[in-house]
């Protein structure tokens, strides 16, 4: 069983998505973060980014791990790394190579074979798991996202303007969303949620709700459940 979480950067796709997988026993998989790997090695290997044959090539050589909290870029733990302000507005030149998105698509398709999986990113409903059970587009307005995602950098001691994160989101949005290849999309079959004014608690029984039903899976009575410390 697969259920599919789609949707534009900050509307707290992975705390919830894990939090979901979690509550379901089923396994959670970020595909954000294997872009963000790809990124990270290019900038390791100092892979020029008007190379993009280079870049491809490198996705198919190099190591990609990612279970439960962390990932490893051929087995060293970059979980944090691969967070960093600068990763993220350099990843686009790994999420718009085709070659990366087919080899990506290639890696979270085995990571899910025979297994029950929550898997979030931005093209699993649409290109990636086209038959999932259920699918969930989950967004937030844009400030609600951006005020996150600044919590969120400063949690981790990096100062970055409001207005900067704003732009950054709004340029990260246009560029998920223009590329021809697995753009950011709403599936046709997909449930949109959204999430402004909601706890991450309350995000994810909406979906627990939502999943058990699209799964015929028994409802749980549990009323007191919380999120994970960090996520
Ligand atoms: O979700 P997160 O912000 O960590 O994703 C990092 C980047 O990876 C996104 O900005 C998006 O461009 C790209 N991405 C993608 N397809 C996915 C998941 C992420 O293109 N399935």
């Amino acid at each position: 069983m697969i259920v599919t979480i789609d949707g534009p950067a900050g509307a707290g796709k992975s705390t919830v998505s894990r939090a979901l997988a979690a509550r379901l026993g089923f396994d959670f998989l970020d595909t954000g973060a294997m872009y963000r790997a790809i990124t990270l090695a290019a900038v390791r290997n100092q892979v020029a980014w008007s190379r993009p044959d280079e870049l491809a090539a490198l996705a198919r050589s190099v190591r990609i791990e990612v279970a439960e909290r962390r990932v490893w870029l051929d087995g060293d733990d970059v979980s944090s790394a691969i967070r960093a302000n600068e990763i993220t507005n350099l990843v686009h030149y790994s999420a718009n190579n085709p070659s990366v998105r087919e080899r990506m698509v290639e890696l979270q398709r085995a990571a899910a074979q025979g297994r029950n999986m929550v898997t979030e990113g931005r093209d699993q409903g649409t290109v990636v798991f086209p038959d999932a059970e259920c699918k969930i587009y989950l967004t937030a307005s844009p400030s609600e996202r951006a005020r996150r995602r600044y919590a969120e950098l400063a949690a981790r001691g990096e100062t970055v303007a409001f207005a900067e994160i704003l732009a950054q989101q709004q340029l990260r949005d246009e560029r998920d969303a223009a590329r021809t290849c697995g753009p950011l999309a709403a599936a046709r079959d997909s449930i949109e949620v959204l999430t402004d004014g909601l706890s991450p608690d309350q995000v994810v029984d909406r979906l627990e709700a939502l999943a058990r039903r699209s799964l015929n899976l028994p409802t749980t009575t549990s009323t007191s459940r919380s999120l994970p410390q960090s996520a």
